[in-house]
């Protein structure tokens, strides 16, 4: 089985983020792809929103057969890294080929991950271009700071849905409306139990 994984804050998932998956499943040929909030990222200081309040919407976004939303970092607690979920997923899944995927801002501070040779040691990952031209950014970082993994970091120019959770954010506050960024399920989670405002 080809299984990826696709981990982020996700304060709030957005429909860049659903962009990306959609696009992994389908170049990966993935039989299941999935969706891991974090409990903290090891790039960030804070969420806004509780594990539970993001695990849900995370559901509410990826409610579809070939997503698994899973809590395997919220359980964990503490800062979030990657090879401590993916050494974990390798352990369970002993037979599957797990591709890992993220964005251009991830895949250009890689070698600031925790551990990030163990990671490429176990799985190949799949970058995608959330802006237009990020795939030469991505391009010239590989080639400069990773040159020996090329063979195993593959990336995309995949017409990308351009926006972040930041900006979402700041959306919500000002009561804006959120059509093209969130799902319709979504913003009713977060209007319902007054998130970021
Ligand atoms: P924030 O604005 O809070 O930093 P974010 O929008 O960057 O959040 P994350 O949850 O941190 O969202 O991102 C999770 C993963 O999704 C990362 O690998 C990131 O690069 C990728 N990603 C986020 N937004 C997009 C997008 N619009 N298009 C493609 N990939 C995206």
């Amino acid at each position: 089985m080809r299984l990826g994984i696709f981990g982020g804050s996700f304060d709030p998932p957005h429909l860049g983020h659903k962009h990306l998956a959609e696009k992994f499943v389908k170049i990966c040929e993935l039989d299941s792809c999935l969706i891991i909030p974090a409990y903290v990222s090891p790039h960030k200081h804070r969420t806004d929103a509780s594990g539970v309040d993001r695990l849900n919407m995370c559901q509410l976004l990826f409610n579809e057969p070939h997503y698994e939303v899973t809590d395997i970092e919220l359980k964990r607690t503490g800062k979030s890294y990657t090879i401590d979920t993916l050494e974990s997923l390798v352990k369970s899944h002993p037979d599957d080929k797990i591709i890992l995927s993220m964005g251009t801002d991830m895949l250009t501070c890689f070698t600031s991950w925790h551990r990030y040779k163990d990671i490429l040691d176990l799985c190949d990952i799949f970058a995608f271009a959330r802006e237009n031209g990020g795939e030469l950014k991505m391009h010239e970082y590989v080639e400069k700071n990773l040159p020996e993994y090329s063979d195993k970091i593959h990336i995309f120019a995949v017409n990308p849905l351009e926006m972040s959770s930041t900006e979402i954010r700041d959306l919500i506050e000002e009561n804006a409306d959120t059509t093209g960024y969130l799902s319709e399920e979504v913003r009713k989670y977060i209007d319902d139990r007054g998130l970021y405002s």
